[in-house]
């Protein structure tokens, strides 16, 4: 399941952060999940709830937000908020648009404690 190797790079990173920067528990981890990732957030929070049991991200609060994505039309440059993949330009029906945000997940913030 795609969320379960999503789930498991946050992990990852995570661990290897803390290696770093020496610390031992997240007690709040922000995800943000562009709307067009294609995650599906249930799933996800679940599987880093599992994944997170006994490791650093044991009991740790998952905050997500949910960015809007936005595309830029190639034909005409308008810049828009899109809620579907396969959307149109607004402004001129070019179906040749770019998406410039939305796609990916990140971690944006972590809360921890050594
Ligand atoms: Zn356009």
């Amino acid at each position: 399941m795609h969320e379960v190797s999503l789930a498991q790079n946050v992990l990852s990173i995570v661990e290897e952060a803390a290696l770093r920067d020496k610390f031992t528990q997240v007690s709040e981890i922000s995800i943000s999940i562009g709307k067009l990732a294609g995650v599906e957030i249930d799933s996800f929070i679940f599987a880093l709830e599992n994944l997170g049991k006994g490791t650093i991200l044991n009991n740790t609060r998952i905050l997500i937000t949910q960015p809007d994505a936005s595309a830029n039309c190639q034909t005409c440059a308008h810049e828009f908020t899109i809620n579907e993949r396969w959307q149109s330009c607004p402004n001129c029906q070019s179906n040749d648009i770019k998406i410039t945000d939305g796609l990916q997940l990140k971690i944006i913030d972590l809360i921890v404690r050594d």
